[in-house]
This record gives C-alpha cells, sequence and structure tokens, in this order.
C-alpha cells in the first residue's frame, strides 16, 4: 500500500533542472577559454561568497575539508597541539585536525542546540587543563600538549555561542576556527558588537563546504575559507597552491586544494539563489514546528535561541525508539537521515584517542534519538503534512489531515 508519493529526505535533481540552462551557459564558458583551474571565475565567485559572508576575504578551495585543514595550518595550529572540539559533527572536523597535527579534544554539546556547550567548555578548561605560568597558555593535564585552537561547528545550520567561545578563547590566547560547514548564511546575534554577525566572520578563519547536499553546493566538490585576517588569507591562498605565490617557487609545502573555475562559476550562480532558499528552509522548519507543536512530548523540535538565525541545513528532531520510527517511516516511502548515528570519539578511527562510552553523555544520547527528517528549499506543504501525519500515527498522537493545515 505504497501509493502515497515518496518524500525524499532531500531533492537535488529539481534545483538543477530550474537552473539548466544556466547551468550549461557555465560550462559552455568554461569551455571557451578552457581556463579550468583558478582564474577570473575563481576570483569573481571568492569576491562574491565574502560578501555574502561579511569577511574581507574568501579562498575558494577543493572541497571543506581542505579548507578547514588549512585554516587551521594558517591560522598557525602546530604539529602537537591541542584542538577542542564535538564529538557529534561529521568526522571531516576532526579529520581537518589531525591533518592540521593537532589532537582533538572532546568536549561535549548543550542539550538543547546540539552545538558546544560553554559551560562544560570552561569546565575543560578548569579541570582538565594548567595553565602555564610563563606564557599564560593552556596546557592539557594528561597529556602536556598546549590548547591552541577551538572549532565550534555550526551544526545543522544553527550557529555555535561565539561569544562565549570567543571570550574563553581570547582569556587563553586561543585560536577559533569555525567549522561552518552547514552553516552558509546562518547568523549570531554578537551582544559584544550589538549586531547580527554572519557564520565565518566571527573566528580568526573559517571553512565553507560546497558538496552537493549543502545550502549552497557545487556540481562537484568544492570548499572555502572565509577570514578577516590577511596574513591567514594569503596563507591559505598558497597552501591550496602546493605553497607556491609564483610558479614553481614553493615557499612552503603545500596542498592540491585548489577551486576549479568550473565549480566556482557554478556556485556564483546558485548563490544568488541562496537567501531565498534558506527562507524557505526557516519557513519550512516553522511549519514542521507548528505541525509537531500538539505532540512536543513525543517528538523534540530544534530549539532556536534568541540569538540564532539558523538556514536549517538539515531539520533534526529527536523521538524515542528511533530505529524503528525511520523504519515505519520509510514503509511509507519517507526519506530521513541520522546525522550522526555514532560520536566521532567513539568511532574506531578514533580508538587511539583512549576515550570511552559515557565520556560524553549528552552526545551519546543524542546519537540514539536523532532523526533528520526532509528538508529542503523546494519542499511542499502537502510533503511536509505527510511527513507530520506519518510521525503522528507513529507516536500515537492524534493524526490531522493534511487540508486541516491551512495554506
Ligand atoms: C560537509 C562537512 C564537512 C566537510 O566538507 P567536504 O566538502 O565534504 O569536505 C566538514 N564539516 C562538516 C560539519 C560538514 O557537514
Amino acid at each position: 500500500m505504497n501509493s502515497a508519493p515518496h518524500v525524499p529526505f532531500l531533492d537535488l535533481v529539481t534545483p538543477h533542472q530550474e537552473l539548466e540552462s544556466e547551468l550549461v551557459q557555465v560550462f559552455r564558458a568554461t569551455l571557451g577559454t578552457a581556463g579550468f583551474i583558478g582564474g577570473p571565475m575563481v576570483e569573481e565567485f571568492e569576491r562574491a561568497f565574502a560578501g555574502f559572508c561579511d569577511t574581507s576575504y574568501c579562498i575558494g578551495t577543493s572541497n571543506g575539508t581542505d579548507a578547514l585543514t588549512m585554516a587551521l595550518i594558517a591560522a598557525e595550529v602546530k604539529p602537537g597541539d591541542a584542538v577542542i572540539t564535538v564529538p557529534n559533527t561529521f568526522i571531516a572536523t576532526v579529520e581537518a585536525i589531525s591533518h592540521a597535527g593537532g589532537v582533538p579534544k572532546f568536549v561535549d554539546v548543550d542539550e538543547r542546540t546540539y552545538n558546544v556547550d560553554v559551560e562544560k567548555l570552561r569546565e575543560f578548561v578548569k579541570t582538565k587543563c594548567v595553565v602555564d605560568g610563563g606564557s599564560g597558555r593552556l596546557i592539557t593535564y594528561d597529556d602536556r600538549r598546549p590548547v591552541t585552537a577551538i572549532v565550534p561547528v555550526h551544526l545543522y545550520g544553527q550557529m555555535a555561542d561565539m561569544d562565549a567561545i570567543c571570550d574563553l578563547a581570547d582569556k587563553y590566547n586561543m585560536i577559533v576556527v569555525e567549522d561552518a560547514c552547514q552553516a552558509h548564511g546562518a547568523e549570531y546575534f554578537s551582544r559584544k558588537t550589538g549586531r547580527w554577525m554572519k557564520a565565518g566572520s566571527i573566528g580568526r578563519a573559517a571553512a565553507f563546504s560546497f558538496y552537493p547536499g549543502k545550502n549552497l553546493g557545487a556540481c562537484g566538490e568544492a570548499g572555502a575559507v572565509t577570514t578577516n585576517d590577511s596574513n591567514v588569507a594569503a596563507k591559505v591562498r598558497m597552501l591550496r597552491d602546493h605553497g607556491q605565490a609564483k610558479k614553481y617557487y614553493h615557499d612552503l609545502e603545500g596542498y592540491n586544494g585548489r577551486l576549479d573555475a568550473l565549480q566556482a562559476g557554478i556556485l556564483s550562480l546558485k548563490l544568488k539563489h541562496v537567501p531565498r532558499w534558506n527562507e524557505c528552509r526557516r519557513s519550512h522548519a516553522q511549519k514542521y514546528n507548528e505541525l509537531f507543536a500538539g505532540m512536543s512530548a513525543a517528538v523534540g523540535t530544534p530549539y532556536e535561541p534568541s540569538w540564532s538565525k539558523a538556514v536549517y541545513h538539515l531539520y533534526v528532531v529527536r523521538v524515542e525508539d528511533r530505529e524503528a520510527v525511520q523504519a515505519s517511516l520509510a514503509r511509507e516511502s519517507i526519506g530521513t537521515g541520522i546525522h550522526y548515528p555514532i560520536p566521532l570519539h567513539l568511532q574506531k578511527a578514533y580508538a587511539g584517542l583512549g576515550y570511552r562510552s559515557g565520556d560524553l553523555p549528552v552526545s551519546e544520547a543524542l546519537a540514539t534519538q536523532i532523526l533528520s527528517l526532509p528538508m529542503f528549499p523546494q519542499m511542499t506543504l502537502l510533503q511536509q503534512a505527510r511527513v507530520a501525519n506519518n510521525l503522528f500515527k507513529r507516536t500515537g498522537s492524534k493524526v490531522l489531515e493534511a487540508g486541516a493545515m491551512g495554506r
């Protein structure tokens, strides 16, 4: 009895069909010059994306993971340094820390925002670190490493509490590098500056991913670093191009980490639509919240503090009995995801870091309850109603008719 229309978790086909003729023009223009790597299309996108993020600089890169790695190196994280981040993120956050030579130290997240818990960050500093008398810098208590950086992750499109994070970082001379890979256009009201600030504009540097499914996605792999620091910008520019500022004169050892022209052209084109797409996502999130309001005990909806304007890369709810709920939605042809099923400190890849189950209880509990519902700009009210109705059914609450939900 699967006659009901499919609700995909994410529809990447429709937006590309809508933009097809413009996208083809970008490809034609690239073929016309054969300027596939670097060049004016990349520079144009970098200017536009820096403008979008309210930053002085944007440096296009091969992907978000490389962007974060190079941002950390350029911000002067040194091999052997301890770098603080959270365990409930995509593995790329921690891969980048390791690739930059850092050693990840996990701090648990806030029960409501799912982003780093600033109280636990302070507690980490107080109980797991000592302050070096000479430099005033933090040293980890157990493995005696200088703690030089914090990587807050703006998970699901909502920014972490940056004022509190930056205050603590300033106090101990730590660098803040934002993982903004899910947060293109997200905003944070900074009580320090008295204004709304864009994701990617607050830390020393930030990394963005343009993986196809992100709020701004390429037709392939792409990423960027944003920063207001000219030294960091210059260093990332060199790092992404084998450490050279002039061809074959390598001042340092770098990477093949460039953004190609075709992707840059596509990103410039799509960037114009991102503010509208983000508004659609926000309004879909609002609608989901309304649909779930009557069943708040059974479905935990996302929490958006007054200082946050989230862009809902993902709309994540908490449910008991998650596997059964996901399976029953799948039977109704409703796509869902889990971001992420295993916190990083418990992944095999990081067994060597020595964490154990129970060390980061909020992240561990979340991993068993979170469920990402369908979320994409082109989603219809009818599709949202189908998702809600099936969740209602599953959790035993009242089933509403789509027609009864107005608009
Ligand atoms: C997507 C993502 C990345 C990595 O980006 P890629 O472009 O896939 O390399 C890093 N961190 C987070 C939180 C992400 O969601």
